[in-house]
């Protein structure tokens, strides 16, 4: 039985006889697209373009296994994950399932079609890695074709949509909250991730309750209090002791010790543990130690201070301090400027937390206590704050008080941003549009947003095979002047 890893390949790279395609139960199989390989769990491939018969083409997920078993003993037909799954490609179907009786999803056994020995095959895949060329999207030439300069200017337009549109739906939310609301639920929102956006953006709005009480007069005044409440009404302290951890069971203790008296306040408050999700987390990103994170910025009070000075601030970048009305562009793409360096460091300086007494040194409630203390912030989260919520949040409003000079402070620190730590987005997007999987291709944070909108504005509209995207016609008509069409902006975007 062939490795799954080399199975995943020979699909990838389709090494099968492509025009003789037929499923276990004996329908024609046309592969329009196999996909695009998952790294995120759930099935093998997404978004496939197959055609089954003479069915119209369908989108959906390819699983892979060894066995057509495997479907079942993996609990894949149980696995919500796995609904869009349209085809089950395995090594060889068993007997009982070469019947004309249709299976769910159809099985495609690669046994049969594979376009040379296995052993040579294993030999020509083994130093591929990433996407094949032929799987590119329609747009990758054209942008291939274009000068770097008019690239970056490319790049550089959509990251502005994008960060208008995040910059609108923080105005909206102040509207409604005031700025300071406003800014602490994006906070918590990038503090959940993608995982725990909305937990976290449900604890944001029910804040002023929980560190108040309803009528003012139960107010947290220490950030373990504060700890405490925030994990009682999130619903992640746990009922028991560890019994294994000594550190982490003398936490607990006093933990319960503050959340016992809180808790019937807080009871409208409290999430049910079933809304969090834990599944593929890094220890370091356990919704508890960003919760911890979160206690040290709410007692510190004045945090929110702390960011409208860093935004007017000069940490060695003389060019912010270009009077108004000086006509050198201000906004144009400086990646790798050292000032962006120096902006994330002072930003860091103002959300990193000194010491917290037990979640510096333990990744959870159950491990071991580490031998050196880790940091609660690590530089790549405060670059997601940064691109994600406090510049947008000083741009917006810096631009509705009137305050042209430093709504262009901000723009140019967005643009000059070190580049956030990569991810498997990008890296398929880097690859399916730029045709590279080099990272450094993006120069800065904003470029990487860029990305991000067309992505979202044009891949996220189409399908594996590009239909219907306009995105390589606006490439090639694309010109340093010209700027995104309407239907490039994000929703939102008159
Ligand atoms: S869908 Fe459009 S933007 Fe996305 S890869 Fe295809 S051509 Fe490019």
């Amino acid at each position: 039985m062939p490795p799954e890893k080399l199975l995943q390949s020979v699909w990838l790279h389709q090494r099968i006889h492509r025009d003789q395609l037929k499923t276990a139960d004996g329908q024609n199989l046309r592969v329009l697209h196999p996909g695009f390989a998952s790294a995120e769990g759930g099935p093998d491939f997404r978004g496939a373009v197959l055609q089954f018969a003479n069915e119209p083409p369908v989108s959906g997920d390819v699983e892979i296994d060894l066995q057509s078993a495997g479907w079942h003993a993996h609990r894949h037909d149980q696995n919500p994950n796995f609904k869009n799954v349209i085809l089950h490609v395995v090594w060889d179907e068993v007997l009982s399932s070469r019947s004309k009786v249709p299976s769910r999803p159809p099985q495609l056994a690669l046994k049969r079609f594979l376009d040379a020995p296995l052993a040579e095959l294993a030999l020509a895949l083994e130093n591929e890695s990433g996407l094949p060329e032929n799987l590119r999207g329609k747009c990758s030439a054209p942008l291939r074709d274009l000068a770097a300069p008019q690239l970056a200017e490319l790049l550089h337009a959509a990251a502005k949509v994008r960060f208008q549109n995040k910059a609108e739906a923080i105005l909206a939310r102040a509207r409604n909250s005031g700025w300071e609301q406003a800014l602490w639920e994006n906070l918590f929102r990038a503090l959940g991730y993608k995982h725990n956006v909305w937990p976290m953006q449900n604890l944001a709005e029910t804040k002023s309750r929980w560190t108040r009480g309803a009528h003012g007069d139960r107010v947290a005044s220490t950030t373990f209090e504060i700890q405490a409440r925030l994990l009682g009404v999130s619903g992640l302290l746990p009922d028991d002791l560890t019994r294994a951890q000594k550190s982490s069971d003398t936490f607990l203790r006093r933990a319960w010790d503050v959340w016992w008296r809180d808790r019937d306040e807080f009871e409208s408050c409290i999430l049910p543990r079933e809304v969090w999700k834990f599944h593929g987390l890094r220890p370091a990103n356990h919704p508890q130690r960003r919760l911890a994170l979160a206690s040290h910025w709410l007692a510190s009070e004045n945090l929110v201070a702390k960011i409208g000075d860093w935004a007017v601030a000069i940490p060695g970048a003389p060019a912010s301090c270009r009077p108004v009305g000086d006509s050198r562009r201000q906004d144009a793409s400086a990646p790798g400027d050292k000032a962006g360096d120096k902006w994330l460091d002072s930003l860091h300086e103002i959300f990193q937390v000194e010491r917290d007494e037990f979640w510096s040194w333990h990744w959870t409630f159950k491990s071991a206590r580490l031998a050196k203390p880790q940091p609660l912030l690590g530089t790549a989260r405060v670059t997601d704050l940064a691109v994600n919520v406090v510049l947008p949040w000083l741009w917006v409003r810096a631009r509705e008080g009137g305050n042209e000079q430093l709504q262009r402070e901000v723009e140019r620190r967005f643009f000059a941003w070190p580049a956030a730590e990569d991810n498997s987005v990008l890296k398929l997007a880097r690859q399916r549009l730029l045709g590279t999987s080099q990272a450094r291709v993006l120069k800065g944070a904003a470029q990487q947003q860029g990305l991000m909108q067309i992505i979202r504005d044009f891949c996220e509209h189409s399908n594996a095979v590009c239909a219907d995207c306009r995105f390589p016609d606006l490439v090639r008509g694309w010109t340093t002047t010209e700027k995104m069409p309407p239907e490039g902006r994000g929703a939102g975007e008159a």
